[in-house]
């Protein structure tokens, strides 16, 4: 099957020469046709620069790009089969909703009729009957999240660029729409590829994950994978809590010279059988568990407790941590 985009030997350099910027550094990617998959990475790290390359509005300085098996590198944005939504939804504000929906279709003289009837179809799909009249700004910032979204899809896209496109949304609402994003992509299966900086999205929402840092792919792989068995020291401490532990704390702890322990695989027990033996330092509520910082042996450890264990401990406890032999991850290189 062909790949839906491919992204062979990429790069970016910004700024001129001995003040360069290296924003995307000699990227890999075969991203597959009806996938989720989601850039993460810290700000700055050269997502939305990717992001940009595929999209075609910011050229590579070297490598090429491919969409649909077609080598797109050179062409401009309205010649490839992709469309974007902005963070900040970039939405016309004198323009009515339905107009905001339809105006790909106005650009190619679609008629009016037509327009409209494609227009309220793809508001209906992402659930906003009835609000194609009004202007953006009588609508809640969802409401308008879903507008660019309808207003993306109507030119039919092979494949979906989304740029945080959760970013202004509250928690609440942001927890809603990743659901409803997720529901429609597996309805249109057209493939979407989604930009944040958030883990808890990426790994509650992606097929696959490509972890960006410093212009370059760390990993690339399921959420489970990319939790589970990160391939880098960044990958394991960006993604999700974790215990990194080097030298001679690693090797008392686990045997191996580096490694990742994910603070919920950590059980508060009985002397007996404890792997580590420390003096509680600090304990913090979250609501679903509560994270003890332990010392011991010149380490510090998280452990997060589930909420309504029998017993949490308090700051200034000795405590007896437990945790089985496949919780340890060995990370290469110190
Ligand atoms: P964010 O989440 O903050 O958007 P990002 O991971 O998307 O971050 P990019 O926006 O791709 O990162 O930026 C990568 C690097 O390239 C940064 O150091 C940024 O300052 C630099 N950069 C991006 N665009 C330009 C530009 N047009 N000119 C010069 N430097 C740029």
């Amino acid at each position: 099957m062909t790949a839906a985009v491919t992204l062979d030997r990429v790069s970016c350099v910004f700024g001129s020469p001995g003040h360069e910027v290296r924003a995307v550094d000699g990227v890999d990617l075969t991203i597959e046709a009806g996938e989720f998959f989601t850039l993460l990475g810290p700000s700055g790290s050269g997502k939305t620069t990717c992001l940009r390359m595929i999209g075609g509005f910011t050229l590579p300085t070297a490598g090429r790009v491919l969409i649909g098996g077609q080598d797109v590198t050179m062409r401009p944005p309205y010649a490839r089969p992709v469309n974007t939504v902005f963070q900040d939804y970039a939405l016309f504000p004198h323009m009515s909703i339905r107009d905001n929906v339809a105006y790909a279709l106005m650009v190619r003289k679609v008629d009016k009729a037509e327009r409209h009837r494609r227009a309220d179809e793809l508001l209906a799909l992402v659930e906003l009957d009835g609000v194609g009249s009004r202007r953006p700004a009588q609508l809640s910032g969802g409401q308008r999240q879903r507008v660019a979204l309808a207003r993306a899809l109507i030119s039919q896209p092979q494949v979906l660029l989304l740029d945080e496109p959760l970013g202004a949304l509250d928690l609440k609402l942001r927890e809603q729409m990743q659901s409803e994003l997720k529901a429609l992509q597996r309805r249109l299966g057209i493939t979407f590829l989604f930009i944040t900086h958030d883990q808890h999205e990426a790994l509650s929402m992606s097929d696959r994950i490509g972890v960006f840092n410093k212009g370059r792919l760390e990993q690339v792989g399921t959420p489970q994978q990319v939790y589970d068995a990160p391939a880098t020291r960044f990958v394991a401490q960006f993604v999700g809590a974790a215990n990194v532990l080097d030298g001679e704390a690693a090797r008392a702890l686990t045997g191996h010279a580096s490694a990742m322990l994910r603070p919920e695989r950590i059980r508060a027990g009985a002397a007996e059988g404890a792997r580590a033996v420390g003096t509680v330092q600090e304990v913090q509520f979250f609501g679903a568990f509560t994270r003890l910082k332990v010392e011991s042996g010149g380490a510090l450890l998280q452990a997060d407790l589930p909420h309504g264990s029998s017993t949490t401990p308090a700051t200034g406890d000795t405590v007896h941590l437990h945790w089985d032999e496949r919780a340890v991850h060995a990370l290469g290189g110190a």
